[in-house]
């Protein structure tokens, strides 16, 4: 696609959530990349919000504070992005409490379970695994399960134990995406779909809409590293068709997800910063 504006990336992740580097170093990578305008979408926190706005301020990129949410539409994950929150409202403090403690008893409960299925670890096996109690995931556990010698490979250990249907796995509470689009509106954000043709063929994407459009869902994130083109061009078509809002993320992870930049994917992503206005315009709107 030929665009003659700047590139923007809406979908990063720092060392808050699961990816490797500090807010600053993003923001610092970014203005180094010339990107316009960047969002910090970390995994159900915003605990690196101020950071990442406070390095942008000083270099002249534009931010906002954003989050992702992990929620659930009937059996299926859907990740909401909520772009524009008030970091420090109280409502959002209170749910992103909710997928604390969810995944902190979860992870509780995956000790007993790998235990009573005769593959024992510790919580702190796999708090030293993550570097930070907050961040414990099932990499984690698969990191831990590989350095007690039960698994020769995080694969395997996701393979035979701890994968969706494992014998060691349990999973954490979940909220329903109608309650985790009211909560980024609650906060004063702009719910947008991440991802969706990550999982969700366009006809279940039209019919999902169905049901979040009217709880307040206003965009698709159609630009996205692992949506070929194809799918970006179909994702904008169902957006625009309804007047919705398309965005557009790299979804970077820094390290932990291995040739993956910033700004431009895997080499073949490029978001335009028309998106960012009409984005910006609803966030104003919003207020
Ligand atoms: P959690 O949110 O703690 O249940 O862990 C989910 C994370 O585990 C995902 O974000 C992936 O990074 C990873 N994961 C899930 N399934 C697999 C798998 N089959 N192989 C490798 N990694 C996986
Ligand atoms: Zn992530
Ligand atoms: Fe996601
Ligand atoms: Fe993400």
């Amino acid at each position: 696609m030929w665009y003659n504006g700047r590139m923007i990336d809406l979908h990063i992740h720092s060392n808050r959530s699961d990816g490797s580097d500090t807010p600053e170093e993003i923001v610092r990578k970014g203005a180094a990349l010339g990107l316009r305008a960047m969002a910090l979408t970390d995994h159900d926190t915003v605990r690196g919000s101020l950071e990442f706005l406070e390095t942008a301020r000083n270099l002249g990129v534009e931010t906002v504070p954003a989050v992702e949410l992990s929620v659930r539409f009937e059996s299926g994950e859907v990740h909401v992005l909520g772009y524009g929150i008030d970091p420090r409202n109280p409502d959002l403090t209170a749910g992103l409490e909710f997928f604390r403690s969810a995944r902190l008893d979860r992870n509780r409960k995956m000790v007993e379970q790998l235990a009573r299925v005769g593959y024992p670890v510790t919580f702190d096996e796999v708090v030293a695994c993550a570097g930070d109690p907050e961040l414990v995931g099932r990499p984690h556990f698969a990191e831990a399960l590989r350095r007690r010698g039960y698994v020769k490979t995080t694969a395997e250990a996701f393979d035979r134990l701890i994968g969706d249907h494992g014998p060691g796995y349990v999973p954490r509470r979940f909220m329903d995406a109608a309650e985790g689009v009211r909560l980024v509106r609650e906060a004063g954000g702009i719910p947008v779909w991440a991802h969706p043709r990550l999982g969700f063929s366009n006809d279940s994407i039209v019919k999902i809409l169905g049901k979040l459009v009217p709880k307040g869902l206003a965009g698709l994130e159609a630009y996205h590293a692992e949506h070929t083109p194809r799918k970006r061009e179909d994702v904008a078509a169902i957006a625009r068709g309804r007047g919705l809002l398309v965005t557009g993320g790299t979804d970077y992870h820094g390290k932990l997800k291995p040739g993956l930049a910033l700004g431009t994917g895997f080499g073949d992503l490029s978001v335009p910063d028309e998106l960012w206005d009409s984005l910006r315009s609803s966030m104003k709107s919003a207020k």
